[in-house]
């Protein structure tokens, strides 16, 4: 095949440019970008080769070997790992293959520091070469083809690149940086063993260098370095002890499972016994990739058998609500020579998934317990994840509930556990009082709190969409029901002081505020399923109610936001038999008069509800004319 010129997909251009500019301190991960993907690519042969041997091409070395030329002014890194095919070279080099990098980029914002932070959500990968290099040569031949079946794929950086078929005899991968004219420090042999150290200590391969010659004597020419040595650890580092790694060992190897370039929060080493055994790795990331919320993440934890790759990210390692982990996962009972359809039906893999959730479960409650800080930054991050775990995860229902956290009228910060609350709750409660809403802030000027502030209760003030579904899934906590205070009668006539006086009143007032209810119900008519005096209003004059068993206003507003078709759930209307404004209806006469003031009650319910009433123009024009009158 001829040589072939083509062009970067846009966003590569953009992640190019973004990345130059916000990594500029930072030029050295390049190599650590590199070596992560050979020992990526050696990994991946070494699973291929277990169901077919001649893959190794009699070279079952597996190795990455890094070299430097000063004259040249290149740097090569070059692996025997899978290599690639034309087709793999345009579609991994090139382009990103990532659901949602559109999006993602056009939240770039141009500010660096923000940036930079997204970059880390992203990773940044191969693209990193051109930190340091103004030219970049890949030349690569995937296992199992023929020395003429090469690629050579040519950039500079600029957007586009050119692609041919070259002959190459062994197999692997090879990609030569043209350095810059800043980065002649990279020309060193200490400079790059000393980032080798830093960054890829931890790779299981053995990354290797020429041995530096000796000085040359006096009088003699300086000998040409022949003697070749590794220059890393080269061990799995999930199989050494914990005693000899440090934070250092377990962050850097981190950057290179999970793809990232920050540290991560938090990490778990341990070995699991029992029927099956294993060694688990996990981490959890600083920040969210952006890529959480598409159905097809693409990291997550890696399986490995007696410290071979087998596959990664997938749930049958993992599930879903646990996608935040990173890590890997080492198996010493698996078997090895078998393929990976075979293994993930084998019971050994389900019991060592539900293992490791539980361990990461148990993980995430001594976070809690003893980090309280961290735990609340892995919350930002991960807690509406972990919430879909209640819906999808029956069996860890109570430990996964006990680690949500929320917002409530006592504290804002998604810092209240249901833990907290039930310690808090009032003599005569027996419920757990939460409110769902579109936001913050409409959640806690809600009417539907009034009493409860009155009576010194805690209400919960749930704003994140899943929060309707996970309310629906979880009914008590504790042996304390949820209680929606938007839904169905409420009785707190059990809590507080004074409560047969207040009932009593309550029953008076509700009696003379009866013409009012009925006028209501007329002018209303089919809009609300009822109207009905209420002592949870205070200072308001109506709220709107959904029946106990009817879906909620507000999840009927995000299932109509999303598309979907649902039907219209009417309301139910609820007075404040107090309220300056009940007493004069129930006074009130003229029939428009009654009409318009029904339909202005109704529609503050609504607005004080977050939505927006059905006709705004009107009702602003009934309010207005009421003002006149004034
Ligand atoms: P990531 O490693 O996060 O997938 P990179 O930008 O580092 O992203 O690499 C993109 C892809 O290019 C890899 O997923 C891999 O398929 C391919 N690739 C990169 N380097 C190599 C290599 N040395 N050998 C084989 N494939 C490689
Ligand atoms: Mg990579």
């Amino acid at each position: 095949m001829s040589k072939e010129t083509m062009n970067f997909q846009t966003e590569v251009k953009q992640l190019l440019d973004l990345m130059i500019h916000s990594l500029y301190s930072n030029k050295e991960i390049f190599l650590r970008e590199l070596i992560s993907n050979a020992s990526d690519a050696a990994d991946k042969l070494r699973f291929e080769a277990t169901t077919d041997d001649a893959l190794f091409e009699g070279d079952s070395d597996l190795h990455v070997f890094a070299s430097w030329d000063k004259e040249a002014r290149t740097i090569t890194i070059s692996d025997n790992g899978i290599g690639m095919n034309h087709e793999e070279v345009v579609s991994n080099i090139g382009t990103i293959a990532r659901s949602g990098t559109k999006e993602f980029f056009g939240k770039l914002s141009g500010d660096k520091e923000n940036d930079a932070h997204l970059i880390g959500q992203f990773g940044v990968g191969f693209y990193s070469s051109f930190l340091v290099a103004d030219k970049v040569t890949l030349t690569t031949r995937r296992a199992g083809t023929t020395a003429e079946h090469g690629v050579q794929w040519i950039s500079e950086g600029d957007g586009k690149f050119t692609i041919e078929t070259v002959t190459k005899t062994k197999r692997g991968t090879e990609i030569v940086l043209h350095l810059r004219e800043d980065a002649d420090e990279y020309l060193n042999d200490w400079k790059l063993r000393s980032i080798i150290n830093k960054y890829a200590d931890h790779i299981p391969f053995p990354i290797r260098m020429l041995k530096p010659a000796a000085p040359a004597e006096e009088g003699k020419e300086q000998e040409v370095a022949v003697e070749i040595e590794t220059v890393n650890q080269a061990s799995a580092l999930w199989a050494r002890s914990k005693s000899e790694l440090t934070d250092e060992d377990y962050n850097g190897f981190y950057k290179h499972v999970a793809h990232d370039f920050e540290d991560p929060l938090t990490h778990v080493h341990q070995r699991l016994e029992g029927k099956y055994e294993y060694t688990i790795l996990f981490y959890i990331p600083k920040r969210a990739p952006f890529d959480l919320w598409q159905a097809e993440a693409k990291h997550g934890v890696k399986l490995y058998v007696r410290r071979v790759f087998i596959m990664e990210a997938t749930e049958d390692l993992m599930p879903r609500y646990l996608r935040f982990v990173r890590g890997v996962m080492d198996s010493s009972d698996l078997p090895l020579n078998v393929s990976r359809e075979i293994l993930q039906q084998s019971p050994a893999m389900d019991a060592m998934k539900k293992g490791a959730s539980k361990r990461v479960l148990s993980w995430l409650k001594d976070l809690a317990s003893n980090e309280a800080d961290k735990y609340a930054e892995f919350w930002s991050e991960f807690g509406s994840c972990l919430k879909e775990g209640v819906i999808e995860d029956e069996k860890n229902k109570d430990i996964i509930s006990s680690l949500l956290r929320f917002s409530s009228t006592e504290q804002d910060e998604q810092s209240v556990s249901f833990t907290d609350y039930v310690a808090r709750m009032k003599e005569g409660q027996d419920s757990i009082y939460y409110i769902t809403s579109e936001s913050l802030a409409s959640a806690k000027s809600s009417p539907h709190l009034e009493i409860f502030r009155k009576k010194g209760i805690e209400v919960l003030l749930l704003s994140d969409r899943i929060d309707e579904w996970l309310t629906s899934h979880l009914t008590e906590f504790d042996g304390k029901s949820l209680q929606s205070i938007v839904k169905g009668e409420l009785d707190l006539s059990a809590i507080g002081e004074n409560v047969e006086a207040e009932q009593k009143e309550h029953e008076e007032a509700a009696k003379s505020a009866e013409p009012a209810v009925k006028k209501l119900k007329e002018a209303l008519g089919d809009r609300v399923k009822d109207v009905r005096t209420t002592d949870r209003l205070i200072e308001s004059p109506a709220c709107l109610i959904s029946d106990a068993f009817d879906m909620s206003g507000n999840m009927e507003r995000i299932l109509k936001q999303a598309g979907q078709d649902v039907p219209s759930v009417k309301p139910i209307l609820e007075i404040n038999p107090d309220h300056e404004l009940v007493k004069r209806l129930s006074k009130m006469r003229s029939k428009d008069k009654i009409a318009d003031f029904a339909d202005i009650l109704f529609d503050q319910a609504v607005l004080a509800e977050g939505a927006l009433p059905e006709d705004p123009a009107g009702f602003v024009r009934k309010v207005n004319a009421l003002l006149i009158t004034q």
